[in-house]
């Protein structure tokens, strides 16, 4: 298949993921940060995630990863268009429940307040379950060995070392109702961990 499908659909879901990102990133801006528990070592991830998010693009737009290059068949194909469009579709959803409490790292705002409902009703981490699920798509839409699984490995790493210390926040902040919320929901998978 054509290679260009693959580098069409993930320039498309870029475009959309910063869309959606945009107008809550703005709104969260202006509300200030009251607690930061933003580490070096999740800085370090935090920037690696930025390149990862890049490297398919630049697949995209340049040669440079064109030796780890592999063809691209329809049934990976299909399986990441469908792990996109979950993807995205739940990284809107957690983004509309979460409003101004969403911050790119570690962070507690003013008036931060406890959200538990809509999809984070079944889930405490929802976001970054969309982006992985995101990241999977992108994975198998990409047909090269750097650009596809780069944001995965990038993403995966993050919120390895960022569910722990998030975890921590949130109970020291909510105490009693974060530990009851986190009781009733799972962290990535619904029903399942
Ligand atoms: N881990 C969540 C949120 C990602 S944004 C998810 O994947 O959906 C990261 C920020 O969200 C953290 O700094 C924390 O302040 C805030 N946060 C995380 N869970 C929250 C919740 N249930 N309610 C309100 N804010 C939350």
């Amino acid at each position: 298949m054509n290679p260009w499908i693959g580098k069409a659909i993930i320039l498309a879901s870029s475009v959309v993921m910063v869309l959606i990102r945009a107008p809550y990133g703005q709104r969260s801006r202006g509300v200030k940060v009251v607690r930061s528990r933003r580490s070096a070592l999740e800085s370090v991830l935090l920037t690696l995630a930025w390149v990862a998010f890049f490297v398919p693009l630049v697949w995209v737009a340049t040669p440079v990863f064109s030796s780890a290059d592999y063809p691209l068949r329809p049934a990976p194909l299909s399986a990441g268009i469908v792990c996109l469009s979950v993807g995205l579709w739940l990284f809107a959803r957690s983004h509309a429940d979460l409003g101004t409490n969403w911050s790119i790292t570690l962070e507690v705002r003013e008036k931060h307040q406890l959200v538990t409902h809509g999809v984070y009703r079944a889930l405490r981490h929802p976001m970054y379950s969309a982006l992985l699920l995101y990241s999977l798509g992108q994975a198998l839409v990409v047909p090269n060995w750097i650009a596809g699984p780069s944001y995965a490995v990038a993403m995966s790493l993050l919120f390895a070392f960022r569910l722990g210390p998030e975890e921590r926040m949130m109970l020291e902040e909510f105490g009693k109702d974060y530990e009851a919320y986190r009781v009733r929901t799972k962290r990535l998978v619904p029903g399942i961990w």
